[in-house]
């Protein structure tokens, strides 16, 4: 009640929920209650969330914040819906705003406006996850989902002062998540602190027979590691994270992290990231290569927005795509069409895998010296609203720091670290396969 009640009288102004579910929040509310009363449940039960509306939820409409899925009513749950809600018995508020189909660094693309940053709402939250950060900085859900195929949960977070993780490729199943680039693409949770962080994404995690790149492994303790110290962290600074391009009064912040982290036992050496400077092209070769045949099912025929104006088959195609895709997410599908196109498949998207492999390699040879690479998570605070919105060039270097562990596979997150002018400063940690526990422990510390 308390979070409805605040999503009722703020978010007419922060538009972070497309669709709240009042009525089934109260009732998961009371089951929840029920189960803990006979002694059962587990530490999220009965503690309320915001879903992403990437997130496919039975009965309630998911969007992914396009016209295209506008009516479109999934008749399955996504398994992280599954794990969050009826296992660990989490009653979900609503779903939130997002870039359409997660295609966006401000939260600027949706099909149902713009999220306004609670900082400052003449600011962008950061994209895609902004409904999920607005939600969470705003008190207008405890956590929420999110996700993160070239730093849609780590920038947001770091533009509203969250704690944010992307979890290693494999790690959270992808089943019923809308695809945009089936190989980057990895859901995580958005939080006020590692602890809350820790505790969802474990509930999250594990092997899923229903998504062919689930790893089947088990999955660590998140939440009892917390507590451990962290004297003797080998921590990596990479050179080309701080180079021309960072905002000054964002570096103060972090070297001020850096200060807390040495007091508390860890060790830093600067190192190379060699390639780091092209996994912006290559991201967006990669990633609308596989938008576009991802994209491909929406023809207006099987599910989706249809047109009324076409009067034949190529025009139902034409006409249902044109209507209900937005102009970023047409972008996107015929740049993704055409680096994949016969005669320039080789010159581009090819090419791009291998570069994706170089840059892989530049982590693995940096794991082999440090436990943890740190870096900033976004090159400035949160700009204004329109500011970026006829330049998709400077909207796609916003996510020169966070792509790379996309490519790569590994996980990182982002953790708030100061304040510029009133804004909030994330700094990003980067971790080897599997060491989301190390991540979240060093988070925790230093919170
Ligand atoms: N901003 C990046 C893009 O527009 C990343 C989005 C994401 O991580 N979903 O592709």
């Amino acid at each position: 009640q308390h979070y409805l009640k605040r999503i009722e009288t703020l978010d007419p102004q922060l538009n972070s929920y497309i669709t709240v579910t009042a009525d089934q929040a109260l009732a998961a509310a009371d089951a929840a209650d029920a189960r803990l009363a006979r002694g059962e449940g587990g530490p999220l039960t009965g503690i309320p969330l915001g879903q992403k509306d990437i997130f496919c939820t039975t009965g309630v409409r998911t969007s992914c914040a396009s016209r295209m899925l506008d009516r479109f009513i999934s008749p399955y749950d996504a398994t992280i819906v599954k794990k969050l809600q009826a296992e660990a018995g989490m009653p979900m508020l609503g779903k939130l705003n997002m870039d359409e189909f997660a295609m966006g660094s401000s939260n600027e693309t949706s099909w149902y406006g713009p999220v306004k940053n609670p900082w400052d709402v003449t600011r962008v939250p950061g994209g895609s996850s902004g409904g999920s950060v607005a939600a969470v900085a705003a008190g207008l859900a405890p956590v929420a989902t999110a996700t993160d195929t070239g730093g849609s949960i780590r920038q947001p977070a770091a533009l509203t002062n969250l704690t944010g993780i992307k979890p290693t490729y494999g790690r959270v199943s992808r089943y019923g998540m809308i695809a945009f680039a089936s190989s980057l693409d990895q859901a995580g949770v958005v939080a006020r602190s590692a602890e809350d962080a820790a505790q969802v994404l474990q509930a999250m995690s594990g092997f899923d027979p229903l998504d062919s790149t689930s790893m089947d492994r088990p999955v660590d303790d998140l939440v009892a590691p917390l507590g451990r110290s962290i004297q003797g962290l080998r921590v990596g600074l990479p050179r080309e994270y701080f180079a021309d391009g960072l905002d000054a009064g964002v570096r103060a912040c972090i070297d001020g992290a850096i200060g807390e982290l040495k007091k508390l036992g860890a060790t830093f050496t600067e190192l190379s990231l060699p390639n780091s400077p092209l996994s912006v092209p290559t991201y967006y070769v990669v990633a609308p290569a596989e938008a576009s045949s991802n994209l491909a099912r929406f023809d207006g025929v099987r599910y989706g927005h249809r047109s009324a104006q076409a009067k034949n088959l190529e025009e139902l195609y034409e006409k249902s795509r044109g209507e209900g895709f937005g102009p970023e997410v047409q972008r996107r599908i015929m740049i993704g069409t055409y680096v994949l196109s016969h005669g320039y498949y080789d010159a581009y998207y090819l090419q791009a895998q291998k570069v994706r492999r170089l840059i892989y390699d530049d982590f693995r040879r940096a794991f082999e010296q440090v436990d943890v690479i740190l870096g900033p998570t976004a090159t400035d605070v949160a700009f204004k609203l329109g500011a970026k919105t006829d330049d998709p060039v400077s909207m796609y270097l916003n996510d020169i720091y966070t792509i790379a562990a996309n490519l790569a596979g590994i996980p990182a997150m982002s953790l708030p670290c100061g304040f510029k002018d009133g804004l909030p400063v994330g700094m990003q940690l980067m971790g080897n396969f599997f060491d989301e526990a190390k991540l979240l422990n060093v988070a925790h510390q230093y919170q």
